[in-house]
């Protein structure tokens, strides 16, 4: 393709929008997928319907869920929004107690509708769904062991590497499924579906958030608890390190498939990904941002006019920097919400004004002012400069950067696509250089431990807090090196 046509060809999905390609704009980190299960319940595609609507914000890219009626699979998976993939025909359609539902972020050049979830498999017990939110480390070595071995794979997600491993084994369904469980690494939670049984399991280091809630007599899983508050469920409690779930006509059996391993919830969950009504581990994640930004005003105060946050997820941690210091907190940038998903993509001149497309400074706050901007990380950088430009453009006198998370250097294997280490800024630059590069008066990072304590609200008893924090200090809570066949980013 010429470099002229790819200049101009209509970009479709969040890549452009918020990707992590070289070429994107806003170089934000992907966030993941989100998974939704129902067991139980009449109206199981409708309650899936609203959670995964809650859970949209980790994956705009396409969406399905697969219901049963405990004789027969009723699915659809589409690409696009929850409310395009569905309407209300279909919806009726589905017809079932039981379902497990998706949504999904592609990584880059692979947004095809074969790897929308939930995938669905005929396996000689029966009907097969499978809904996955991280990756499989090992999986590109396990899937050549099975291609080897005869296997045919008809996508490139991970959750099939999966399906294959339960299908191979000879064993019942659970215990085949914690077989495959046992045999791969990385950061996953799982929702498998088949015509009498809901089966839930988060790996052994839970770096996946997955949680439990319940609505009268049903019992209900989702990423989020978000999607809990969505459909009037009550939260239970999250999905334990190692653990694995059956739900049969016997009721809820809890069990596990492996020993619980170092806990490491990936921590930006709490930083970035998750929405802000969430609760993670028994934190409300506005409640953890507002403790960073309170953390982060007391490492590294600096005397301004005015804080503001960039939206929408620093906004909580700009009002708890305010808060401990005393300077006033101010809408000083404001996201255009309409910023769909599709978009031409613009030269590169216009796309150093393309951030004016997703953000707009506030001149009658910032003009005049020593501005603090609270941001939640820095990627390559080039955002952060064309946000604290953006603010300079509009008469902010003085633009004094706080970032609330470490220095992210290390890429992710465990479900966030992120650029190349090399891409990363702070995996070459020091502080003092990311600060002139992106064009500040000043730059900080909060502190590891400032974000354990934030995110614990004091209880820091777990190693890390129990938080993998990888991306930051290089300390992987799993094997990474599968003698060159790993897989970083998302494998869904
Ligand atoms: S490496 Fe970073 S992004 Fe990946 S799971 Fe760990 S904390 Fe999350």
């Amino acid at each position: 393709m010429s470099d002229e046509i790819k200049q101009n060809q209509l970009w479709t999905g969040d890549y452009y929008n918020q990707g992590t390609g070289p070429n994107d704009i806003f170089d934000t980190l992907k966030e993941e997928c989100g998974v939704f299960g129902v067991f139980g319940h009449p109206e199981a595609a409708s309650l899936s319907y609203y959670g995964l609507h809650a859970l949209q914000h980790r994956g705009e890219e396409s969406a399905g869920m697969c219901v049963t009626d405990g004789n027969e699979f009723h699915y659809h998976r589409g690409m696009g929004l929850v409310k395009e993939v569905f309407d209300k025909d279909l919806l009726a359609s589905l017809t079932g107690s039981l379902s497990i539902g998706h949504v999904r972020y592609s990584t880059s050049g692979d947004s095809r509708l074969t790897n929308a979830q939930p995938l669905v498999f005929k396996y000689r017990d029966g009907d097969l769904a499978v809904a996955t939110n991280g990756n499989i480390v090992n999986a590109p070595k396990i899937r050549r062991e099975l291609e080897e071995g005869g296997s045919i794979f008809q996508t490139t997600s991970d959750t099939e590497v999966v399906a294959h491993l339960i299908a191979r084994s000879k064993k019942p369904l659970v215990e085949a499924a914690k077989d495959a469980f046992r045999q791969i690494v990385g950061g996953f939670a799982f929702l498998l579906l088949t015509n009498d049984k809901l089966i839930v399991a988060s790996d052994p280091n839970g770096l996946r958030p997955l949680s439990m809630g319940r609505l009268g007599d049903a019992y209900l899983f989702a990423s989020e608890t978000c999607a809990f508050e969505t459909v009037g469920a009550e939260i239970i409690r999250d999905i334990q390190p190692g653990e694995l779930l059956v739900l049969d006509a016997d009721g809820l059996h809890e069990d596990r498939f492996a020993e619980p391993q170092r806990k490491a919830l990936c921590a930006m969950e709490y930083i970035y990904f998750a929405r802000p009504d969430s609760d993670m581990n028994g934190s409300n994640l506005h409640s953890a941002r507002k403790r960073m930004g309170q953390r982060m005003a007391l490492e590294s105060f600096i005397d301004a006019d005015v804080v503001t946050g960039v939206p929408d997820s620093s906004i909580s941690a700009a009002i708890g920097y305010a808060e401990q210091t005393g300077i006033s907190y101010e809408l000083g940038l404001i996201k255009n919400k309409y910023t769909g998903r599709t978009f031409i993509q613009p030269s590169q001149e216009l796309r150093e004004q393309g951030v004016k497309m997703k953000l707009s400074a506030v001149r009658r706050v910032v003009e005049g002012k020593r501005v603090v901007m609270i941001d939640d990380s820095i990627v390559r950088g080039t955002t952060s400069r064309r946000i604290v430009n953006l603010l300079r453009e509009a008469g902010a006198t003085e633009v004094h950067v706080r970032i609330t998370s470490p220095p992210f250097k290390n890429p992710c294997f465990y479900g966030i696509d992120t650029p190349d280490r090399k891409e990363l800024i702070a995996s070459s630059k020091t502080v003092e250089e990311i600060c002139k590069e992106i064009n500040a008066d000043s730059l900080s990072f909060l502190s590891p431990e400032g974000l354990v304590e934030a995110v614990g609200g004091g209880n820091v008893a777990d190693y890390k807090g129990g938080l993998c924090m990888a991306c930051f200090d290089n300390d992987y809570p799993t094997q990474t090196d599968f003698g060159g066949e790993e897989q970083f980013g998302c494998g869904c």
